[in-house]
C-alpha cells in the first residue's frame, strides 16, 4: 500500500526552448524541479539519466509546455498592486487599451463625446443613487478635463467621480459637490474654481479628493477583495514576482502587510510580492522615523516565501507631463512656468542617509536630473560616512538624467529603473514639452547599458497598463504612439538586454538574485511561459508576444482567458 501514497519527487518540464538568463548555460530544453526549486537544467535524456542515478527519483515528465518557450518568471520592479485594485473597481473610460483581469482588453473611448456616451450607458445600468466611478481618463490625450456641466448631462441624481489615470486629477458632477457641501461660498483646497467663481468640477490631488470623501466613502471598502481580483493580470504578463511600490499608500503599512500575508498564504494565489513601504504613511503611522525603522525591522521577521519587505519608497519631484517638476535650464520648451519639487529634497536626502545607516535600501521617485542629483549626493554622503556595499539604493522613472550622472551612479552602485512605456504613450508630448534634444534623450537606457549601470524598466500602473511586454518593446523600439517617431535611436537596446532587465537584473535590484531571476540550480522554479520566442520573432511584434502564463514554484499557472 505504501507505494500508492509515495509522491513523485521530481518533475521534469520539457520546452521548445528555455532562455535561462544564465550566461554560463544560456539555452536548454528541459528543467527538473523538486520541492519547488530547480534541480537541474539541460536536455531531457540527459536529465532523466542523471535523475535515475540519484536519490531524487521517482520522477515524471511534464509535457504540457513542450511547445512553449520558457524564461525565468518576470520580476516587476515597480508596479502598484493595491492601487490597481482600486483602479479596477471603477469603470474604464480610457483612451488606451487596458487589460482585463479575465483576459482581453477594455474598449477605448477616443473622444470626450465617446466618454460621455459611455458614462450615460453606465448611468442607465447602475442602481439609482449608486456612485458612478469612471477611471483612467487621460486629459492629455483627450485635450482637456470634464466640466461639471458636461457630467451633469450624465446625471444630476447620483454622485459621479471620474479619475485621471494617475489619481492626480478628478472630475465630479454638481450632485457630488452639493452632497459634499461645496459651493461658490465654500471652496475647499484642491477644488478648482471657474471664471464665474463657482466650482468647475475639477478636483486636484489628494486634497481635492478629500473634500468629497463623505460622498465617495464606498470606494475604499473591500480592499482585499479588490486587490485579489486584479492578481490574474500578473500571470497574464508572465510575472511571478512584483513590487508594490508604495506599500500602505491606501491607509496603513501594517494593514497592507497583514492583508498581503493573508491573501498570499492561499495556495491558489501564485505570486510573490515585495512591498516597498511608503514613507509618507509609514513615518506618521509609526510615530517617528526611528519608530518606523523599528517597525520595518519587526515586519521583516514576518517575511514568507511569497511576501517580504523591500526598499523604502521615497518621492522627490512631480511629473514632467503635468508640468509640475523643475526641468532646469532652459525650462519647458512650450513656455510653461518652471515646476517645483513636490517634497523638500533636503529632507529626502537626510532620510536616505539615515535609512542607509540602518541598513535599509531606498527607492526614490525622480523624474528629472535635479531630483536624481539629490539621490546621488545623499548616497555619496551616506557611503562616505558609513560604507555599506550591501545597500541597493535605486532611483525610479529617470527621464532626464544625464550621462555624467549615470557615471556617478555607477561609481556609487546606485541602480536605476526607467519608465519606458512613457516613450511610447507620451513621447510625442515630450517633444513639445521638452524640445528636441531633451525629448530624444529621455529615459537614457542605452547610456545606462554602455556605462554598466544596473537598469530595469517598469510600467508603473496606474501610470500605464500592466503590460510588461509594452515596456520591453518601448525599450527596444523607442517609437512614439501618435507619430511613430523613434526617440533617441542610439538609446535603443536589444531584445536580449530587455529580457535580462525583466528577470535577473530586476531580481538583483531587489536583492533577490540568489533566489530568482534566472533558471539555474537551486533557484525557485518560477517561469514565464511564452507561445513564441522573443529572440526569434520580429522585434516590432515584441509588445504583442503571446503569453501562456507562468509556472510558480513548479506549479502550472495558465493565464485567465488564454491567448
Ligand atoms: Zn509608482
Amino acid at each position: 500500500m505504501e507505494e500508492l501514497f509515495m509522491t513523485v519527487q521530481t518533475k521534469i518540464f520539457t520546452a521548445k526552448k528555455i532562455l535561462t538568463m544564465c550566461p554560463e548555460q544560456p539555452f536548454a530544453t528541459a528543467v527538473a524541479v523538486k520541492d519547488g526549486r530547480i534541480l537541474a537544467v539541460g536536455e531531457l535524456n540527459d536529465l532523466i539519466y542523471w535523475v535515475k542515478q540519484s536519490p531524487f527519483t521517482p520522477y515524471e515528465v511534464e509535457t504540457t509546455l513542450q511547445n512553449k518557450v520558457l524564461l525565468p518568471g518576470l520580476v516587476d520592479p515597480h508596479t502598484h498592486v493595491e492601487a490597481q485594485g482600486l483602479l479596477y473597481s471603477g469603470h474604464f473610460v480610457a483612451q488606451i487599451p487596458w487589460p482585463r483581469p479575465e483576459g482581453g482588453f477594455y474598449p477605448v473611448y477616443p473622444t470626450k463625446a465617446d466618454v460621455l456616451a459611455r458614462l450615460k450607458e453606465l448611468d442607465r445600468e447602475l442602481p439609482p443613487g449608486q456612485l458612478l466611478y469612471g477611471v483612467a481618463y487621460d486629459e492629455n490625450k483627450i485635450g482637456g478635463g470634464l466640466h461639471v456641466d458636461e457630467l451633469n448631462t450624465v446625471s444630476t441624481t447620483r454622485p459621479i467621480l471620474v479619475s485621471n489615470l494617475v489619481f492626480h486629477r478628478f472630475w465630479v458632477n454638481s450632485f457630488t459637490l452639493q452632497k459634499a457641501g461645496i459651493s461658490a461660498d465654500n471652496i475647499p483646497a484642491g477644488v478648482e474654481k471657474g471664471p464665474d467663481g463657482k466650482p468647475n468640477g475639477t478636483l486636484i490631488e489628494a486634497k481635492g479628493l478629500m473634500s468629497i470623501l463623505a460622498v465617495i466613502a464606498e470606494l475604499f471598502g473591500d480592499q482585499e477583495k479588490k486587490t485579489s481580483s486584479i492578481l490574474p493580470l500578473f500571470a497574464a504578463g508572465g510575472n511571478t514576482t512584483v513590487c508594490d511600490a508604495a506599500l500602505g499608500s491606501l491607509g496603513s503599512i501594517r494593514g497592507s502587510i497583514n492583508s498581503y500575508l493573508g491573501m498570499l498564504a492561499k495556495p491558489e494565489i501564485k505570486l510573490r510580492v515585495v512591498g516597498l513601504p511608503w514613507w509618507r504613511v509609514g513615518i506618521p503611522e509609526a510615530g517617528s522615523l526611528e519608530k518606523f525603522i523599528e517597525m520595518y525591522k519587526e515586519s521583516m521577521v514576518q517575511s514568507t516565501d511569497k511576501f517580504r519587505l523591500g526598499a523604502v519608497k521615497l518621492y522627490i519631484d512631480g511629473s514632467i507631463i503635468s508640468h509640475t517638476t523643475p526641468l532646469g535650464w532652459p525650462g519647458y520648451w512650450d513656455g510653461s512656468p518652471e515646476g517645483h519639487m513636490q517634497e523638500n529634497p533636503e529632507e529626502i536626502k537626510s532620510l536616505i542617509m539615515r535609512l542607509h545607516e540602518a541598513g535599509i535600501s531606498t527607492i526614490t521617485h525622480t523624474n528629472t536630473a535635479a531630483a536624481f542629483q539629490f539621490v546621488l549626493d545623499a548616497v555619496k554622503e551616506a557611503q562616505t560616512r558609513c560604507y555599506r556595499p550591501d545597500m541597493r539604493h535605486r532611483a525610479d522613472h529617470c527621464y532626464t538624467i544625464t550621462e555624467a550622472q549615470l557615471r556617478t551612479a555607477k561609481e556609487l552602485g546606485v541602480a536605476v529603473s526607467f519608465f519606458s512605456t512613457q516613450i511610447y504613450y507620451y513621447g510625442d508630448a515630450h517633444l513639445k514639452i521638452q524640445g528636441p534634444n531633451r525629448a530624444h534623450q529621455i529615459t537614457p537606457i542605452g547610456t545606462a547599458k554602455r556605462l554598466g549601470v544596473s537598469w530595469t524598466f517598469h510600467n508603473d500602473p496606474p501610470g500605464s497598463p500592466q503590460l510588461p511586454w509594452i515596456g520591453a518593446w518601448a525599450a527596444v523600439q523607442r517609437k512614439t504612439m501618435e507619430s511613430g517617431t523613434v526617440l533617441g535611436p542610439n538609446q535603443r537596446v536589444s531584445v536580449e538586454d530587455a529580457l535580462r532587465a525583466m528577470t535577473i537584473e530586476a531580481a538583483y535590484q531587489l536583492q533577490l538574485n540568489r533566489e530568482i531571476g534566472s533558471i539555474e540550480l537551486g533557484k525557485k522554479a518560477d517561469f514565464c511561459v511564452l507561445d513564441a520566442d522573443p529572440l526569434e520573432i520580429d522585434p516590432l511584434e515584441l509588445k504583442d508576444i503571446p503569453v501562456w502564463g507562468t509556472v510558480f514554484g513548479g506549479e502550472l499557472n495558465p493565464a485567465k482567458g488564454g491567448k
